[in-house]
């Protein structure tokens, strides 16, 4: 007659602080802000959280998707999350709890499943996509890798000290495809002296090596020197990777990144919009096609570069020397002497005729990398030239989200 009532029991959501790259994806996929961090971790609200998953599929590593079945009033809570270095193991539960069967353990308590899209981009690769590796090299087990190249790809005049480096993989494997990214373990503590967590960086060679053939991969990174408010502030790894020099060994992790991958299929066509050093997965898949321009498989590729001026444009020589009918190139400069400020939503604008007709091509996939500002300026831009042509921009942006064909890297 006086059985115990059965503890209520919760699906709870955790991120394994061993995985996680800290990359924020999580944090802003979260439609209902149920995800926090400080500078250790970053972590789920057990109290906010109602398990819509939409923060699962963007996660470039899949430190996100670890649950633990709870009883909800012994829920770890956000305090307790924030000081882990590791998941704790799973716990017993009551028998009263542990006696409901599975259907009935509430993996949501209360809350509706969200908005089929609640991101801007899709959360799925395009169709034809390659199978990426992730995770091989963990915070546990990083790979070494050796410095063989490092040098300035912006005008030495410029504030803008942008490196290509290049890394050897030597004899381990360290299979990658372009719009993947990698993790660098900077090496000395951080404030609190613990080792730094790893910076993430979008590769900027294809899937065959910077040099075909090679096991080896490039990265392009800026020096930060100030913050997003413009006070003096040092990147700590930025700083460290822009001053290697040959040989050097570096810590490195990955690959990450299932959802941000180029179509693979014959006459795919990709328009890339980037700004400053998100140009990174556009040169690598620029490079793709270019190394099979004879194939004749090739589709149209139709890029959106914006950078402050031509000399702090990365890349901007070898960009230029491409054949024109082999790339269409677009140069957004916002601060050029003489010349009025322009973004890559202007341009994308400019060019709206070549832009519907893209889009009207199911073979055509779009990636925008760079600042997170240009989103919403991106979207809209899409928007207006969709709306132009007589079109329904929710209908196709739908679209474009559920067949991989819209994606984002922006920080
Ligand atoms: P930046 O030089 O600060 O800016 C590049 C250009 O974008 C400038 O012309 C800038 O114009 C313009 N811009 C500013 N706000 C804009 C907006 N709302 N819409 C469109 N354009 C806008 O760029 P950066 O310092 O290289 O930064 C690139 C970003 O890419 C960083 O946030 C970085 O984290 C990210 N990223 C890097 C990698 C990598 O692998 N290295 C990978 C992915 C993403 P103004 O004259 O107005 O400043």
């Amino acid at each position: 007659m006086n059985a115990p009532l059965p503890a209520e029991v919760l699906k709870q959501h955790l991120i394994d602080p061993e995985i996680c790259i800290r990359c924020n994806t999580c944090e802003e996929t979260c439609p209902i802000k149920a995800i926090t961090h400080d500078s250790n971790n970053y972590v789920v609200d057990p109290d906010i959280c109602n398990g819509c998953m939409a923060c699962v599929p963007p996660c470039p590593t899949g430190a996100i998707d670890n649950w633990r079945l709870m009883v909800r009033a012994e829920a770890y809570g956000v305090q307790e999350q924030l000081g882990w270095e590791e998941l704790p193991g799973e716990k017993a539960l009551p028998e009263t709890a542990a006696a409901l069967p599975a259907d009935d353990v509430p993996a949501v308590t209360g809350l509706a499943a969200p908005a089929p899209f609640s991101a801007p981009g899709a959360t799925v690769p395009p169709w034809s996509a390659a199978h990426p590796y992730v995770n091989l090299y963990t915070h546990k087990t990083p790979m070494t890798a050796t410095v063989v190249g490092n040098y300035r790809v912006t005008g030495a005049d410029t504030e803008s000290d942008i490196h290509h480096i290049v890394l050897d993989f030597g004899e381990l494997p360290f299979p990658v495809l372009e719009g993947q990214s990698i993790g660098i373990l900077p090496p000395g503590l951080d404030a609190q002296g613990r080792p730094h967590h790893a910076r993430q960086y979008s590769l900027a060679s294809p899937r065959d090596g910077e040099r075909a053939g090679y096991n080896n991969l490039s990265l392009t990174v800026k020096r930060v020197t100030e913050d997003h408010a413009g006070a003096a502030a040092h990147g700590v790894c930025s700083n460290y990777l822009c001053d290697l020099a040959k040989n050097d060994k570096v810590q490195v992790i990955g690959p990450f990144g299932h959802t941000f991958l180029m179509p693979n299929h014959p006459r795919a066509n990709l328009i890339m919009i980037c700004t400053g050093t998100g140009s990174a997965p556009m040169r690598a898949m620029t490079e793709r096609y270019r190394r099979r321009i004879d194939t004749g498989e090739n589709g149209r590729l139709l890029l959106f570069f914006g950078a402050r001026t031509e000399r702090e444009l990365p890349y901007f020589g070898p960009l230029m020397k491409l054949p024109r009918d082999f790339i269409d190139i677009n140069l957004a400069l916002s601060r050029e002497t003489g010349q009025p400020k322009r973004y890559v939503q202007d341009l994308i604008r400019e060019r709206a005729a070549s832009v519907r007709e893209l889009l009207a091509d199911r073979n055509t996939c779009i990636y925008v990398c760079g600042l997170k500002g240009m989103e919403v300026g991106v979207l809209d831009a899409l928007r207006d030239v969709t709306v132009q042509g007589g079109q329904d921009w929710s209908i196709l942006h739908d679209a474009l989200r559920r067949e991989g064909r819209l994606h984002f890297e922006t920080y």
